[in-house]
């Protein structure tokens, strides 16, 4: 891999890390020479080093100490061995999300080698595979140098109603297509992947449960984001073109998300990089505990709503109606909501567990709980924000013709809110609505609200196995009088995973 190999410190060291690699991006049908200087790419690289300026402001919140190193790294390479880290990773989000308004990009990867990290120590233990260490060592490396490690799970998938092997094109789900002494070749294609670009390494995952006929497809392993036969083909976002413009029109002119297809052809994973590799047996385990963790890492919305939230005040304010009652009322349901993500995921970390790793899982139901929220709420919240915007959000004219020598004046004049506000920060808030609710971070903060992490049917299948609706039956025909005769203390045998965390009682010895 072509990298400096010295450790990064701060976002200018990460940006720097990432010049000249020999990455094959394409872009409006071009060969994208330096993502770093592109300026649709660059908001999103901006977003991502904002992670390693947080380790320096906030090392508290930012960073951890590296087991392996023992110096501090990004807290997004830490191995959560606790409830509280799992807390604090949500936390972390939550304030990123504030600070960038967009996709920071980063807790993908964060999330997959967490529940790696308790599935490989799980195989090791049940087939005797030395993947848990080949994982250590892996994670050793990268909190040397500090990298951005991204995860890529979601295939193509062609036909939904198809397994893996029973496609017409294999190379619908990332799969092994050939075998060396030295490693494996992979071949496939990853849809909207966040950050891809801007990662040092990418985690490649199975995507979900696989059967013994989809061995080949079962296969986990790291790759360097340059490497040979990688071809990232970038993700258009609404109104990305304004990034090229000026800095009014655009919303967020610093930060933006990153989505692209990657598509691998024969990309080489060494031995040393290889953490699953045919096991498909614990594909469906691997995918249920990424998407746990991943489900309750969306209180990043939550940090994105407080940036909305705020503008949608401001606005309310410039435009001369602070005063009016159903303006706070909006202002107070709009927090309400935004609270609501974000008490659901630390909930879930908060409820974490120990796996036999020592790894902590957040709990699954209320992760799921929180990413369901997670689809509805920002679209109920840019709502309320477009409502309290008025519909100069969507008619505004263009930054040009506010800079114009002649009209600009007019509109100056008649774009004004209140007398003592600048028109053009009336205007910067207006575009910053419209970014984050139909622009550039509408990517992030309503679609990928929506799909990231699996779409919403996907958290109501795992709710509905989780619901225990046997249990509470049992209750309501207890207490209705119903089934005076059981024995109540079955009840306690009758609770399933979730109940059984929710009652657990830690007591200090
Ligand atoms: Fe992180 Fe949120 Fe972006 Fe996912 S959408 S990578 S959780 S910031
Ligand atoms: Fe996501």
């Amino acid at each position: 891999m072509q990298q400096n190999h010295k450790k990064i410190n701060n976002g200018e060291d990460y940006i720097n890390s990432l010049k000249n690699r020999d990455l094959k991006i394409y872009l409006f049908g071009e060969l994208v020479k330096e993502p770093t200087e592109h300026p649709i790419i660059r908001p999103s690289i901006n977003a991502l080093a904002k992670t390693y300026d947080l380790a320096i402001e906030n090392p508290e919140l930012g960073s951890v100490i590296s087991p392996f190193t023992g110096e501090r790294v990004s807290r997004f390479l830490n191995i959560c061995t606790s409830a509280n880290d799992l807390v604090l990773q949500n936390k972390m989000q939550r304030k990123l999300g504030q600070l960038t308004g967009t996709c920071f990009q980063r807790c993908v990867g964060m999330d997959a080698f967490n529940s790696l990290y308790s599935v490989t120590y799980e195989m090791d233990e049940d087939l005797g595979t030395t993947y848990h260490s080949r994982m250590k060592e892996f994670l050793k490396e990268m909190h040397q140098y500090n990298y951005v490690v991204g995860g890529a799970m979601t295939d193509v998938k062609g036909d939904r109603s198809l397994a893996p092997h029973q496609q017409a094109d294999r190379d619908m789900f990332v799969h092994v297509v050939k075998r060396t002494k030295e490693g494996v070749y992979i071949s496939g294609a990853k849809a909207h992947q966040t950050g891809c670009i801007n990662s040092h390494y990418l985690i490649v995952m199975p995507t979900m449960r696989l059967g013994d006929k989809d061995k080949e497809f079962a296969i986990v392993g790291a790759v360097p984001g340059d490497a040979k036969g990688i071809t990232y083909i970038y993700g258009r976002q609404s109104c990305d073109t304004r990034s090229m413009e000026g800095s009014i029109d655009v919303g967020n002119a610093m930060y933006g998300g990153q989505e692209a297809m990657v598509i691998f052809e024969e990309v080489f994973i060494p031995s040393d990089y290889i953490f699953m590799d045919g096991e498909y047996e614990y594909a469906a385990l691997l995918v249920e505990r990424f998407t746990t963790y991943h489900r309750r890492s969306y209180v990043c919305k939550s940090g994105v709503g407080d940036v909305l939230i705020g503008a949608a005040a401001a606005i309310a304010e410039m435009n001369g109606v602070s005063k009016p009652s159903h303006i706070n009322d909006k202002l107070v349901e709009m927090t309400h909501l935004n609270e609501t993500i974000f008490a659901t995921g630390i909930a879930a970390s908060y409820q974490g567990y120990e796996t036999k790793s020592g790894c902590f899982q957040p709990d699954e139901m209320i992760a799921n709980v929180c990413k369901l929220h997670v689809t509805k709420i920002p679209f109920d919240i840019g709502r309320m924000a477009q409502d309290m915007a008025g519909g100069l959000v969507s008619t505004l004219p263009s930054e040009q013709d506010l800079n114009h020598p002649e009209i600009g004046k007019l509109l100056q004049k008649y774009l004004k809110g209140k007398a003592d506000v600048n028109t053009e920060d009336r205007v910067r808030i207006l575009r910053l609505i419209e970014n984050m609710c139909m622009g550039r971070n509408a990517v992030g903060y309503l679609t990928e609200s929506m799909h990231g992490a699996g779409s919403p049917q996907a958290q109501k299948i795992q709710i509905a196995r989780m619901m225990e609706l046997e249990y509470k039956k049992r209750l309501a025909k207890i207490i209705s009088g119903i089934d005076i005769e059981g024995d109540k203390n079955e009840l306690v045998s009758e609770m399933g995973g979730y109940f059984s965390r929710v009652f657990k009682i830690e007591t200090e010895s």
